[in-house]
């Protein structure tokens, strides 16, 4: 590993005080423009991230948690528009960013890695005029320095590097996820934004790719948010959760509480949707009906049509707020509200 390498990180890393949020999302709103009307794809939405800590989001497609990835790097495009909120990144408001410090900020202080490699790698260029660009964009270096540093990045990702003049089609998709998680770590950010990043491999990739990615945050300090459908992957890898649905945070909450004791009960049922990895077998409940139609989303409480302890006559008619629960820990729900309101009295 080079030197540029590793002292780089550190002092990005360190640069940051722990206690202090690294990423800031404040009261965010995304909206999408369409024919059939505006789509609230993301609601008042408000989490932070701190250095070295893992954050996920989870819920169901079209909940909104692939809509603020792309809205906290400024990748979002019409019909799709910030419509409120702050987005901080070490105090500095990314909304505000002119074209050109955006490029600078990408790759270099967040770094993104989608779910189909395929759609991030152009099929056209070799892996290592893949690293080597977005490496010579940002630092002048040499062509030979920059393809020295492309093949510690591919060494570090578990490929070997004498595959560095391949071509994305000449990889397995496991290859291909990792040769992005190597350009994410190219200029050593200090968050990976990672959306999806297994859902497209099997079991036994998805795994081994987790496992890197954990050992990667542990050696070199970043923090991650990491987003999926799949609550269960999420509770053993992050440190923290979000639960969206419909555009919302419903819970958010420590990953050891969220897996212990779900409080939300659309957390509960989510958490029983998907079989771990590991651990024992389980009956699998499942959501019944369908996420909303965010056009016309519900009234009140947006889970209401689909919660099966839901209060007749209340949840319907008013929208419950993101209330702490306990400390460190926050959730959506009039039901757990008062549940809590119950404990203080007692
Ligand atoms: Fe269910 Fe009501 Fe809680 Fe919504 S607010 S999750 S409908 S109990």
């Amino acid at each position: 590993m080079s030197s540029i390498f590793t002292t780089q990180s550190i002092q990005k890393t360190r640069s940051h005080a722990l206690d202090r949020p690294l990423l800031e999302v404040r009261n965010l709103e995304v909206e999408y423009w369409t024919r059939r009307g505006t789509v609230r794809a993301v609601d008042d939405v408000s989490f932070d991230i701190y250095p070295n800590e893992v954050v996920g989001l989870a819920g169901e497609s079209g909940c909104g948690k692939s809509t603020i990835a792309h809205a906290i790097t400024r990748l979002l495009k019409p019909p799709a528009y910030i419509v409120g909120g702050e987005i901080k990144f070490a105090g500095q408001d990314i909304l505000e960013m002119e074209e050109d410090e955006l490029r600078g900020f990408r790759w270099e202080h967040v770094a993104i890695v989608l779910q189909s490699a395929m759609n991030s790698l152009n099929p056209v260029l070799s892996i290592r005029e893949q690293i080597t660009d977005v490496i010579r964009t940002h630092r002048q270096v040499s062509k030979k320095e920059a393809t020295e540093r492309a093949r510690e990045l591919l060494q570090v990702v578990g490929i070997d590097p004498n595959r560095i003049n391949s071509y994305p089609h000449q990889l397995s998709g496991g290859m291909r996820q990792r040769v992005v998680i190597a350009i994410a770590l190219a200029l050593n950010p200090e968050l990976i934004i990672m959306d999806e990043p297994t859902t497209a491999l099997d079991v036994v990739v998805q795994k081994q790719i987790i496992q890197e990615i954990q050992s990667l945050r542990e050696r070199f300090g970043f923090s991650i948010l990491f987003i999926t459908h799949d609550l269960s992957l999420l509770v053993e890898f992050s440190d923290r959760i979000g639960i969206m649905y419909a555009g919302k945070i419903v819970e958010i909450a420590p990953a050891a509480e969220i897996f212990a004791a779900p409080k939300h009960p659309y957390t509960e049922r989510l958490m029983n949707s998907f079989p771990t990895i590991s651990g024992p077998r389980q009956t699998l409940m499942g959501i019944p009906g369908s996420p909303p139609d965010l056009v016309s989303p519900p009234s009140g409480c947006r889970f209401h049509p689909r919660c099966p302890v839901k209060i007749e006559g209340v949840c319907e008619q008013i929208s419950p707020q993101l209330l702490a629960i306990g400390p460190n820990r926050m959730a959506a729900c009039h039901l757990v509200a008062e549940e809590v309101a119950d404990e203080q009295q007692n």
